[in-house]
Parts: structure tokens; C-alpha cells; sequence
């Protein structure tokens, strides 16, 4: 589950993380107020809008059929109502949107991090995420932190250091310190810094976080070590853990055939193929997808209606696969272990029926627990599918569906 930059950044301050401070707000009027509260609290002379989407890029990206960047800075109260008005409503494309974009209905208005001090500022990467080769955490730094990150990535990868986390000490001391020396920060810089990584690394492991990044990671002119974007990901298998986190959720940010499917326990994933396919347990459905690929097709999903399916659930799936216009052809794949194949016969047939008028061929492999109750449910019902005994049958008829 990904948060948004202003739920993130609460969660920081949880573990005595330091961010840069903002208000979220969904209006224009909202934001000016924002300003003002942000001015007499802190002080600063400017403030920052930042569009909320569940993307980054956002410094870069611009608003279509706008001038407007995901992230700029305003003036006055007039200037941040402005541009908050511009990006409310208004679809942020970024290098990570894709070029349809996102529909931007929050704001944050955030401190400016530029204030007048004594010491030069200055702008570092941080992140932590499972390595999962390693079976670590790893901690990924750079001083050259910023916008961007990309290209020094793919340029000039020794500017990135690595420090890897092991999973039963934790983060020690002396790794933290490792990390502030290597950014090259001295004096209270250092040991804000070295606060800062541990905090961080805590609220990584207290919120059960699979992805934290900190771009930039912010030294002020009086030596602060300040978030200034932050990206958080949840572990979505953690979440049972924190009921308290999966209000956070944003559906609105999520495929909505997704988060259907979600409803009713299917592992949905939506691909961009014209195969739809149906299958049970995740290495059989991964292996489907292989076959529908050397078959010719391309997968139109990835589904994995698990062992506990039934007819309901089968129903839902199968709904959910026919919405989409570009599948041509769906193969069902099912071996009946713990899920019965006549119950998931019983589920293809319901939605058949109540849906009507399917014209997408359909290609059937149950084997296994009442299998054959399966095939004779849907010889029965009439139904004008496509029986294969045979992964490397299923296959062929699915290249003749797709190439026809
Ligand atoms: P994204 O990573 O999605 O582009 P960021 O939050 O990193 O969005 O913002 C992009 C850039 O905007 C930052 O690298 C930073 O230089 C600048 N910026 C963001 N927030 C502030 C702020 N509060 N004060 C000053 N500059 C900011
Ligand atoms: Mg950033």
C-alpha cells in the first residue's frame, strides 16, 4: 500500500523523524489559509505547494493543458491560492504517471526549506528498502540528492552507497555514523544526521514500511536534517498489523478493477495483453502467463483465485476480466487441490449466464478434485467452451483464439 507524501511524513514524526512541516488541504481558499497559519507558526516569508498523488516526479511533471509544475513555490497567500487552484482538479503527468496522468485532489502546503543561515544547504538521496537477494534491508545513500536521482543512478552508480542492514542486530551505531560520513556532513550536521538514520530506520521497521525514501533528504542553513519528500510503502501482507494504517489507504489511487477484485479476495494484478486468465495458486497462474506468451498471446492479467474460491468469487473474477475490451480470448487453468473444479465449473457458468452474450472464446483446463463433475457441468449447461486435458492443448487453442 503506497501513502501519500503528508500521511507519510505524520508517520515520521511518530518516530522522531524531522519533515519538513505542511498542511494538507483540497481548496484553493484552504491553501491561502495554510500559508498564513504556516507564516505565524514558523515564520518563513514563502511557502511550497505540493500536489498529493501516489507518483514522483512531481517537481518535474506538469498539469495537463497548464504551465504548472507538481511542485512549486509561492510568494504570498494570492500566489499559493493561485497554484493551488491550478493543480486541484487537474491531472499531474510525471515521468511516473504515465501519460494519462493523475487527478490531483489533495495539495500540501509546505514550509520553505530555504531560509536565510549561516552554513550552505544542501541536498542528499536516502532510502531503505528490502534487498530481497540479500535478505536485508538495505539503506541507499547519495550527496547527490535531488530530482535527479535517476540519472545518477544510471550514470554514475559508484555515487550511490549501499549499506546493508542485518535483519537480527538492527541498524548498529557505527553504521549510521558510516553513512553521515560518507555524505560528508560535519559538526551538528553529523549528528543530526546520524539521529535522523536511526529514527528512520526505526519507523521503516515500526510501520513494517517495504520501501522508504527520502528525496531530498534536506540540510538547512542552520545545519537541520530535515525530510522533505518522503515515499512510504506498506507492506501490504503487514497491514493486519496496523489497523490503524490501512486508513491511510487512498483507493482512488489504485486500479479500480484492482481494488474489486480485492473485495472479494482475488490476487488481481491488470497487464496490458489480450489474453484474460484465470487460474489458481500464484506459480500455476505465473506459469499460465508463460504459456499464453508462447502461445502468441499476451496476458491480459495475472489472477490467482486462491484455494478458497468459489462460485461467488469465481463470478467476480470472471466479470472482472470481461470488462476489459482488449481481451480476446480467457483461459481458465484450475488444478483442483484444495478448491473444487466443479465449484469453479459452477462459478464460469453463473457468470455466463447472468452476464449473457460473452462472444470471447473460452478456453477450460480443470484437472484435478472433481474434475470430471466439472466437465459435466459445463457440457450440460450448454456452454460453448473449449475443454483441454493438457497444459500444451490449452495452449494451442489459446494461439488459435488470439491469431484468428
Ligand atoms: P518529487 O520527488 O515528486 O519531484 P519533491 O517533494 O522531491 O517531489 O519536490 C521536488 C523538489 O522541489 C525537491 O527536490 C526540492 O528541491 C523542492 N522542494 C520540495 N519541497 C520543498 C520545500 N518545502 N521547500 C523548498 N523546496 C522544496
Ligand atoms: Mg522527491
Amino acid at each position: 500500500m503506497n501513502l501519500h507524501e503528508y500521511q507519510a511524513k505524520e508517520l515520521l514524526k511518530k518516530y522522531n523523524v524531522p519533515v519538513q512541516e505542511g498542511i494538507p488541504v483540497d481548496t484553493p481558499e484552504l491553501a491561502a489559509e495554510a500559508y498564513k497559519n504556516l507564516k505565524v507558526q514558523y515564520g518563513n516569508e514563502f511557502a511550497v505547494v505540493k500536489a498529493q498523488i501516489h507518483a514522483g516526479g512531481r517537481g518535474k511533471g506538469k498539469i495537463i493543458g497548464k504551465e504548472q509544475r507538481g511542485v512549486a513555490v509561492g510568494k504570498n497567500a494570492e500566489d499559493i491560492k493561485t497554484i493551488a487552484g491550478n493543480l486541484l482538479g487537474g491531472t499531474l503527468v510525471t515521468i511516473q504517471t504515465g501519460p494519462a496522468g493523475k487527478l490531483v485532489n489533495k495539495v500540501l502546503v509546505a514550509q520553505d526549506v530555504y531560509y536565510p543561515g549561516p552554513n550552505p544547504v544542501k541536498e542528499y538521496y536516502l532510502s531503505i528498502l528490502l534487498d530481497r537477494a540479500k535478505g536485508q534491508n538495505v539503506i541507499m545513500y547519495s550527496t547527490e540528492g535531488g530530482m535527479d536521482i535517476e540519472e545518477v543512478a544510471h550514470n554514475t552508480p559508484d555515487k550511490i552507497f549501499k549499506e546493508w542492514v542485518h535483519p537480527s542486530g538492527g541498524l548498529q551505531p557505527f553504521q549510521a555514523r558510516k553513512i553521515a560520513f560518507n555524505l560528508g556532513v560535519t559538526g551538528n550536521a553529523f549528528k543530526n544526521l546520524v539521529k535522523f538514520v536511526t529514527n528512520l530506520y526505526n519507523a521503516y521497521v515500526g510501520v513494517d514500511a517495504s520501501m522508504l525514501e527520502i528525496n531530498p533528504l534536506f540540510k538547512t542553513s542552520d545545519d537541520k536534517i530535515v525530510a522533505v519528500d518522503c515515499k512510504m510503502n506498506i507492506d501490504d501482507n503487514a497491514i493486519m498489523r496496523h489497523p490503524d494504517l490501512e486508513a491511510l489507504r487512498d483507493i482512488t489511487e489504485e486500479d479500480p478493477t484492482e481494488v474489486e477484485a480485492g473485495k472479494y479476495n482475488l490476487n488481481f494484478v491488470k497487464l496490458d495483453g489480450n489474453v484474460g486468465c484465470m487460474v489458481n495458486g500464484a506459480g500455476l497462474a505465473m506459469a499460465t502467463m508463460d504459456m499464453i506468451k508462447l502461445s502468441g498471446g499476451e496476458p491480459a492479467n495475472f489472477l490467482d483465485v486462491g484455494g478458497t474460491a468459489n462460485a461467488q468469487t469465481v463470478e467476480a473474477g470472471f466479470r472482472i476480466i470481461l470488462r476489459d475490451p482488449k481481451v480476446k480470448a480467457i483461459l481458465i487453468n484450475i488444478f483442483g487441490g484444495i478448491v473444487r473444479c466443479d465449484r469453479v465449473a459452477q462459478g464460469v457458468i453463473d457468470a455466463y449466464q447472468s452476464i449473457g452474450n460473452i462472444t470471447v472464446p473460452i478456453i477450460v483446463r480443470l484437472q484435478g478434485t472433481n474434475a470430471a463433475e466439472a466437465k459435466e457441468l459445463i457440457e450440460k449447461s450448454g456452454l460453448k467452451v473449449q475443454s483441454a486435458i493438457l497444459l500444451s492443448e490449452a495452449a494451442e487453442l489459446v494461439g488459435k483464439a488470439v491469431n484468428a
